[in-house]
């Protein structure tokens, strides 16, 4: 708005001084041709008049100085001219005056020594302008020599009051300043509509600017005419089409990164300088239990009550180089983390820090896990291996030849490489399980029908022990299971629950209904496991009495092969156990 009005303001300003200045000068040259025009026409009217009256004056009355007669005369022309007339002789002695009365005229000046007289005597046409002591009046004088035969006899005067010639001139100057005047409204009135038209356009690129100075790049300016203006709003126009574009497109970059930012596994923290959060990521908001709203604009250390974190923050915001660490977390929760911290620049200066912090707890523990299996596997070979391998020198150093004890050390050593190859077995069956081509052929097993074959299977080893059997499955309860693998999960419960049990111990199979799930149970009346042990009996090689699970033919990997076979049939394992007084072992499965 005060640009508009200090533009209107200028223009018309502008308007009024060019409009004021010509019209002055043409007032100004008007007045002063006029004035010259006027009087010129004046004066070549009072030579006309001098002229006729001349010619209208008997030169006989002129030389015999025959006043009442001229007198007469110029009573007659007195109506007829608006001037003063005044004859004089050759000597500038007053003849006659159409102003003065006879009785008057002796007392009279000579006029000889008035230039426009003494021109007039001179044969010339004599101009005058001066103020009239007869008159008390600024006059004006134009006097004709009264000629005959080249001899200069007298001379006839006309006078006009100046005021009258200034009157006719006012009247003049009147007409054009009136016109003037005209022309100045018309001006005026046509100049502010022309502009209104003009500025227009410049509003509505004020108002379309301004919108889209707010953020509001949908308007846009409709040029009405072909001119700079008009160009001025197209070029406007483009700019705003491709400031939109790019806003757009910046919008829909930022929106990636926003997701990308939200969706990703690592936690990211961004800080300023001066180690303020500027923003977090949900995962971070995850991994350390706070609001993203709540921490920022706080310090890092306040935000993020760790240490180790905020240290490597620190050093990256002063040193400007990324820092990468394995930072272990006890509060809130107990992992480890990998953070990978880069300085933010702005041009050469350090403006902030970013950091990536990746849970690697997982990694870790498979790292672990890995290494321990290879130790563990190693050992539970290398213990069958040292044994043949005494005893094949002991065979070798001579009691091959000791039929007493030969065949007992071969058996020893058979029941080693037995081990050994069911080691190897469970191993391999690990190995395929968690491997991605592992393919499971499922097909409906009545579990009833498999439990009776399995417990069949092992009628020897359980009535060595004079086990109570009872298989409490219901006949016709099926699932949708790998037949093979079904099998051994059976298997490994049913051998454990015999191998672990007490003589004239009892075995039972039954089974709970979930809802969507069948929870089978293997369960016995053995030596139980402590309860200590109970959270890792799923796992690789553990075993809660080593020595006795060997000496049983065991190698620690067949709940694990169990756990596995489960899982991968979208079915849970589970344990629970009383020390002395047995053991439940039990998996579910999805109903068929
Ligand atoms: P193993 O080959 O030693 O039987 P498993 O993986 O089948 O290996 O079992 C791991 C360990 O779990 C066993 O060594 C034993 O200590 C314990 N265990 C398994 N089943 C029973 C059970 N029914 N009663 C008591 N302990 C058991």
């Amino acid at each position: 708005m005060k640009i508009t009005r200090s533009l209107t303001f200028k223009l018309i300003l502008s308007y009024l001084f060019i409009i004021l200045i010509s019209f002055g000068f043409v007032s100004v040259f008007l007045e002063k041709n006029l004035k010259e025009n006027t009087l010129q026409e004046i004066k070549s009217s009072l030579v006309t008049q001098a002229s006729l009256i001349s010619n209208q004056i008997s030169i006989q009355s002129i030389v015999n100085e025959d006043i009442p007669q001229l007198e007469a005369l110029l009573d007659q022309l007195r109506d007829k001219t608006a001037c003063r007339i005044t004859v004089v002789s050759s000597r500038g002695k007053v003849l006659a005056d159409s102003e003065e009365s006879l009785e008057k005229l002796p007392d009279m000046e000579n006029h000889a020594n008035r230039p426009e007289i003494s021109d007039a005597l001179a044969g010339k046409i004599g101009f005058a302008a001066r103020y009239s002591l007869t008159l008390k009046e600024n006059m004006f004088y134009v006097a004709l020599p009264l000629k005959e035969d080249g001899r200069i006899l007298g001379a006839v005067r006309l006078s006009l009051l100046l005021a009258q010639a200034e009157e006719l001139f006012g009247t003049t100057r009147t007409a054009v300043l009136t016109g003037v005047l005209i022309a100045l409204g018309l001006v005026f009135v046509f100049g502010a509509y022309f502009m209104a038209r003009t500025i227009r356009p410049i509003k509505d690129m004020i108002r379309v600017s301004r919108k889209l100075s707010e953020g509001d790049l949908s308007h846009r300016i409709l040029p009405a005419s072909h001119d700079e203006i008009a160009e001025l709003a197209v070029t406007l126009n483009i700019m705003a089409q491709r400031v939109e574009d790019k806003i757009r497109e910046v919008d829909a970059h930022n929106q990636r990164l926003e997701a990308v930012f939200h969706s990703m596994v690592e936690g990211v923290v961004v800080v300023d300088k001066a180690g303020r959060i500027l923003s977090v990521n949900p995962t971070i908001e995850r991994i350390f239990g706070i609001d993203g709203k709540d921490v920022v604009g706080r310090s890092f250390l306040e935000a993020i009550r760790n240490n180790d974190i905020a240290e490597v923050v620190d050093s990256v915001l002063r040193e400007g180089k990324s820092v990468s660490r394995e930072v272990p977390l006890v509060l809130p929760v107990c992992k480890v983390f990998q953070i990978n911290a880069a300085p933010v620049f702005d041009g050469n200066s350090i403006n902030g820090c970013l950091a990536a912090i990746h849970d690697i707890t997982d990694i870790k523990r498979l790292e672990t896990m890995r290494s321990d299996f290879v130790a563990n596997v190693s050992h539970e070979l290398k213990t069958p291996l040292t044994i043949i391998k005494g005893f094949i020198e002991t065979l070798l150093g001579g009691a091959l030849e000791d039929p007493q004890n030969n065949r007992h050390f071969l058996m020893i050593m058979q029941g080693h490489v037995e081990r050994l190859n069911t080691l190897v077995n469970d191993l391999l069956s690990l190995a395929y399980l968690e491997s991605e081509e592992s393919v499971f052929r499922r097909e409906r097993i009545d579990l009833h029908q498999l439990a009776e074959a399995t417990l069949a299977d092992r009628q020897p080893q359980w009535q060595k022990r004079k086990l109570t059997i009872s298989n409490e499955l219901p006949s016709g309860l099926y699932v949708f299971a790998d037949k093979d693998k079904l099998t051994q999960v059976f298997s490994n419960f049913i051998d454990n629950a015999i191998k672990f049990n007490k003589d004239n111990g009892r075995l039972a199979v039954s089974c709970e209904d979930l809802g969507s799930h069948i929870k089978v149970c293997v369960e016995d009346a053995g030596i139980g496991i402590p309860e200590k042990d109970l959270p890792r009996i799923y796992e690789r090689f553990y075993r809660v009495d080593k020595a006795r699970s060997r000496e049983l033919g065991g190698t620690g990997l067949g709940l694990s092969i169990v756990k596995h076979i489960i899982e991968r049939h979208q079915g849970s394992v589970g344990v629970e156990s009383v020390e002395d007084l047995g053991s439940k072992f039990w998996f579910t499965l999805p109903k068929e």
